[in-house]
């Protein structure tokens, strides 16, 4: 593909010209997708908070099917007292624990003071 007929599509497409690097024949990645987060990083930026939620969820997908894949538990065992722990609770679909109960809270807090 040649700069003049990229600029063209580009142009036809109602979009600036020359304004995004030329990463091969796809098109611009979305912002809010894996591929977002690493187009920001491949333009030396920060993901923006969509991109950088869509890459660590889709992180987190992919470290899981790896570890079911390996035979693995799907979690380590979290210890109580953490958010880990109270997490792990919740995914046993247990009570949590007072210590974990606590740590959650702890975290909303701080969650809600940074807001
Ligand atoms: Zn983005
Ligand atoms: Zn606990």
């Amino acid at each position: 593909m040649t700069t003049t007929s990229w600029d063209d599509l580009m142009a036809s497409l109602g979009l600036e010209p020359s304004t995004r690097p030329r990463c091969g024949p796809t098109a611009v990645a979305e912002c809010g997708t894996p591929a977002g987060s690493d187009r920001h990083y491949r333009l030396g930026e920060k993901p923006c908070d969509p991109c950088r939620i869509a890459k660590n969820a889709a992180n987190t997908r992919w470290r899981r099917a790896k570890q079911l894949a390996n035979g693995c538990p799907p979690r380590p065992p979290a210890e109580c007292g953490t958010l880990r722990g109270f997490r792990a609770h919740r995914w046993r679909k247990e009570q949590p624990c007072e210590p974990c109960r606590l740590a959650y809270n702890a975290w909303q807090a701080e969650c809600r003071a940074a807001a």
